[in-house]
């Protein structure tokens, strides 16, 4: 993941700023940011700069506010999924004991 915002400088979006944050219940108006980000050549980075930073409005990397959410919560299960039962356990229920729990 890139940290700085050099990827910014070759954005498909710049000068459109208004086009890239529709309202969320505007599906032409996010068809239409979105058939920008399909041409843009920094969606990736621009997609998980949105993710970490859990930006709340408008197009990013092609994704809309309600699909950056549903992805992200599909990226936590996967992370979860990824996790043994002992480190679930302590996750979710630090009170039990995994040596008596998992055996
Ligand atoms: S992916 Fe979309 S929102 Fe991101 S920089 Fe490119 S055009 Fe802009």
């Amino acid at each position: 993941m890139l940290s700085g915002t050099e990827w910014m400088d070759d954005a498909a979006c710049a000068g459109h700023a208004g086009i890239m944050f529709p309202h969320p219940s505007d599906g032409a108006g996010i068809a239409e940011a979105k058939a920008i980000c399909a041409v843009c050549p920094v969606a990736r980075p621009c997609l998980e700069w949105a993710l970490a930073r859990h930006e709340q409005h408008g197009v990013w990397g092609g994704y809309s506010e309600d699909e950056r959410e549903r992805y992200r919560r599909r990226l936590r299960r996967e992370a979860l999924a990824a996790r043994s039962g002992r480190e679930q356990l302590a996750l979710f229920a630090p009170e039990i004991d995994p040596e008596v729990t998992l055996r």
